[in-house]
């Protein structure tokens, strides 16, 4: 066996049905008598029944998370901190929840409690994305991991079957490049590949019957097991490509990540053959690159990148740029290969595996 590093990270996961009324119990755990409640708007009816059953330990609420943690939304959401004298925050809501609870524990170490409704795995790592005057920029800190993270498959329920379908496939895209990942090692391996076999048994009976609680249970249980493959080792292509298309055409970000997904996979295949032979294995298929597509068509997932709001013209732009700042891939980043694979992505092709040169 080759020689490999594994950390694991100190966070404590309570994982099950009906979960939610453990939260008490969990804030106590951590000290925390005044919490700051956090929801996107649409959220908010969620985040005054937690506050409820909160009772005393809740400070408050603040509703206006919203995507790619904007820092003025922060700054709005520290003041309310301040305001309450809060001692921590209970993120309730999908990756940009929980990415504004982060926000707030790095300028404060803050404790923070994720209850996860989406299957993101934002609050699975020690990862923030945040936006200035419209830039991005990403950070790790140990300040950022959530303490705790309290899945309760009940909160996942109302998450519409489209959105289950493409936040699943992000789910999965997370776990595909943990297994070639430069620092991959034989725990987040094994981590991955149940992740894949997990969500790509659930989502499909997902999308066919919404309310099915076993099928919705997998997915979260999948969704845990890839969000801590993301916080532990690095990503490569697939990442960067998502990071790159979302951030210079304001694409949505899961549904960007399934598109993506099965072409990264097919670029990636002939460098690492055993690492596409397990993805497919996971899949229940021959073919990892494939069998990735053909999820997500069975998922009635968007296939084409047009159809999310890319321009054509952006095609030649967004190899441009995924060539540019060299990051480790375990193939050599190739600008014509991968301008091909953005193309295909864009019209909503099938993936083509290209050997190596
Ligand atoms: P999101 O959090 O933006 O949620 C999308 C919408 O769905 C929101 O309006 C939300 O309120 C709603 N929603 C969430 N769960 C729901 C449910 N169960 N029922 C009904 N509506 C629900 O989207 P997301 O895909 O969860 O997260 C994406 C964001 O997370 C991106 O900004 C991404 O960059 C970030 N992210 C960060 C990391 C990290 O490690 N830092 C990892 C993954 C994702």
């Amino acid at each position: 066996m080759d020689r490999f590093v594994y950390q694991s990270a100190p966070m404590r996961v309570v994982f099950g049905t009906g979960t939610l009324a453990e939260l008490p119990a969990e804030l106590e755990r951590l000290s925390i008598s005044r919490a700051l409640v956090l929801t996107t708007p649409p959220q908010e009816k969620q985040g005054h029944d937690i506050a409820a059953l909160l009772g005393a330990r809740a400070a408050g609420i603040f509703s206006g998370a919203t995507m790619h943690t904007p820092v003025d939304v922060t700054e709005l959401a520290m003041a309310q901190v301040k305001a309450l004298n809060a001692d921590g925050v209970v993120a309730v809501g999908g990756g940009s929840t929980t990415g504004l609870g982060k926000a707030i524990a790095l300028r404060t170490d803050l404790p923070q409690v994720v209850v996860p409704t989406s299957y993101a795995g934002s609050e699975m790592t020690p990862i923030l994305g945040e936006t200035r005057d419209g830039l991005k920029t990403t950070q790790s800190s140990p300040k950022i991991l959530p303490e705790t993270v309290v899945y309760d498959v009940d909160l996942t329920m109302s998450l519409p079957p489209g959105m289950t379908a493409t936040s699943g496939m992000n789910a999965i895209a997370h776990a595909v490049e943990a297994l070639y990942a430069r620092e991959k090692n034989p725990i987040i391996s094994l981590m991955a590949e149940e992740a894949i076999r997990a969500l790509a048994t659930a989502l499909p009976v997902i999308v066919a019957t919404p309310g099915d609680r076993e099928a919705r249970s997998g997915a979260l249980y999948g969704a845990w097991l890839a969000g801590t493959c993301l916080g532990a080792v690095g990503m490569a292509l697939h990442h960067k490509l998502c990071h790159t298309l979302g951030g210079t055409f304001d694409l949505p970000h899961a549904e960007t990540h399934t598109i993506v997904l099965p072409h990264a996979m097919a670029y990636n295949a002939p460098a690492v053959p055993e690492v596409a032979a397990r993805i497919a294995r996971a899949l229940g298929t021959s073919d990892a690159a494939q069998g990735l597509y053909d999820l997500a068509r069975r998922l009635h997932a968007k296939l084409a990148l047009k159809d999310i709001g890319m321009p054509e013209s952006g095609i030649d732009r967004a190899a441009d740029l995924a060539v540019t700042n060299a990051y480790w891939n375990p193939r050599p980043l190739e600008r014509g290969a991968i301008r091909d694979l953005i193309a295909r992505a864009f019209a909503g092709e099938a993936p083509v595996t290209v050997p190596l040169a």
